[in-house]
Order: structure tokens, then sequence, then C-alpha cells
């Protein structure tokens, strides 16, 4: 299998960390630069906790895309920072693979538009565990029977983003299924704004919890009559997402127009 060369923005984070370890074990990928606001001009082996690996550290993007040929590029940074990466990355004629979460309908539609101008392949996944992509498939097939739904995000207490793009993806879905519906007390009042959630277009109640110690979890909680269904998953650690990170590198190589969601590849 022919090498993958790829860069990757955000090195020293959670998930970064995970990815340049996958990376460094994965024969066919060749991490040739990272992309660190830390750390200019250095080799990330001499980044004390990483793997004996040349590539250089560049803080400034521009240069890093200038300077490094790459195949892909990983982001997992910030909404605001992996925008930018990304349109640098497609400017180069490098593929990225987004995972960092928070694009908005606008920005995926501005990215979108100039991967298919630009003719390169873009994966955004807000979700890279496969258990997860299986939980959004799941909840899109009960919504077909059973359509009073609310779904229930849980995340660490850094994340910035709320929903999570996982949960919002979800309601997508279980839009697509689910007939319209309005759901719960017509009259119902909130006596603490928020009590009830965040709600879609299309009515659909989406609750963030956010604590230390968890990860990413969600549950998707289905009601009918006499009976209840919950679809749950559980990300007990990043590692759980890098087979997603793989698979996704591999297959960016193959497209020329942006997929967003695991889901679309996995099939
Ligand atoms: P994290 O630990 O906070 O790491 C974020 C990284 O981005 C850090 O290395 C940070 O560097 C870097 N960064 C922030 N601002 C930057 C800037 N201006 N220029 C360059 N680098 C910058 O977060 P994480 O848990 O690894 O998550 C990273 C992203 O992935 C988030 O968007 C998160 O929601 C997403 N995520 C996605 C999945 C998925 O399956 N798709 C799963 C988990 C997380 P500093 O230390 O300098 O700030």
């Amino acid at each position: 299998m022919k090498t993958i060369k790829i860069i990757l923005a955000g090195p020293r984070g959670r998930m970064g960390k995970e990815a340049v370890e996958l990376i460094h074990r994965t024969e066919h990928f060749e991490l040739v630069a990272c992309i660190d606001r830390m750390n200019d001009g250095k080799k990330i082996a001499e980044i004390e906790g990483f793997p004996a690996i040349d590539a250089l550290v560049y803080s400034d993007p521009r240069k890093c895309f200038q300077s490094v040929a790459a195949d892909v590029l990983i982001d997992l940074t910030t909404p605001e920072i992996g925008k930018i990466h990304t349109k640098l990355a497609l400017e180069y004629g490098v593929r990225p693979v987004v995972g960092t979460t928070g694009f908005n309908e606008v920005e995926l539609a501005e990215l979108t538009e100039l991967a298919e101008e630009k003719k390169t392949g873009v994966i955004i996944a807000p979700n890279f565990a496969v258990g997860a992509i299986l939980m959004m498939k799941f909840a899109q097939m009960a919504a077909k029977h059973l359509e009073d739904v609310e779904i229930i995000e849980l995340h660490h207490d850094r994340k910035l983003d709320a929903p999570s793009g996982t949960a919002l993806k979800t309601a997508e879905l279980i839009s697509s299924t689910r007939k319209a519906k309005q759901q719960g007390n017509p009259d119902e009042v909130e006596q603490l704004e928020g009590a009830r959630g965040a709600q879609t277009k299309d009515g659909i109640r989406i609750h963030s919890v956010r604590l230390p110690g968890l990860v990413a979890h969600q549950e998707v909680m289905f009601g009918g009559e006499g009976q209840s269904l919950t679809i749950k998953h559980d990300s007990y650690n990043r590692a759980s997402f890098m087979s997603g990170v793989k698979l996704a590198v591999e297959t960016v190589m193959t497209l020329d127009v942006l997929v967003y969601g695991l889901e679309n590849i996995i099939e």
C-alpha cells in the first residue's frame, strides 16, 4: 500500500496525542509535519512524551503547507482554527480529515463548495467511534416506529461546543425517518429557561451534560405507549476514535468531494 503522508494539527491535544501514536504504528502512514502554536521548528522527537519521529512542527500553518509535501491533513483543534486549516489544506491540494467538532451549517456548506471547486476530498466526522455511528443508525431506524424521542449527550467539561456534533447529526438522521410530531404538552411552561433542553427545527430536544470524568457518551431515548427504548453509546477513552480516523485517512485519498459523517464511508 502506498504511504500516505500526513500533516497533523493539534498534536499536543488529547485526540492529537492518540493520532500521533496511530500514525506512528500504522505502516503505510507517515507523519511529515505538525501544526502547533508551541514548539515551532522542533522535531516531534524532541518534544517530551512523543515518539521518535523526525517531522517538524510549524506554528505558521501556511508555511507548513508551503514547505511540506503531504497527502492528508488531520485536524483535531478548535472549530475556528480547524476551518482555517481546512481551507489552507484545500488551497495546497492536501485532503483534510477533520475530527474537530462545532462547524455550523453555513461553514459546512462553504467547505463543501470549496472541496467541489478544488476537486479534492474532505472528510469531516463529528464522531470517529464506530459504535457511535451504529448508535446513530439504530436511532434512525427506531425513529420510523417511535416518533417521540429526546437526545441526551454527555461529555467532559473541557468541551467547547454544545450540543455535540454527534447529537446534531443524530437529530438530522432521526428527522429523515421520523414522522413530524409536536412532542410533549403544548401548554408546557419552562420554569427555568433551558429546562427542556435545546430544540432542533424539527422539534427534537437535545440535552447537554458536561462533567469531569466523562469522555463522550450519548443516549437516544424513545417513548411509546407503555414502553421506552434507549440506545446508548459510551467512548471511555480517545483510542476509541482512532480506527475511524484510520479509515477516514485511507478513504479521503479516493474522494474528490466533501463527505460529512463517518456513517457515509463505513458502508
Ligand atoms: P484538546 O485536548 O483541547 O486539544 C485541542 C488542541 O488544539 C490542542 O493541542 C490545542 O493547543 C490546539 N489548538 C487550540 N487552538 C489552537 C490554535 N489557535 N492553533 C493551533 N492549535 C490550536 O481537545 P481534544 O479533546 O483533543 O479535541 C480536539 C477536537 O476534536 C475538538 O474539537 C473536539 O470536540 C474534537 N473531538 C472529536 C472527536 C471525533 O470523534 N471526531 C472525538 C473527540 C474530540 P493548545 O494546547 O495550545 O491550546
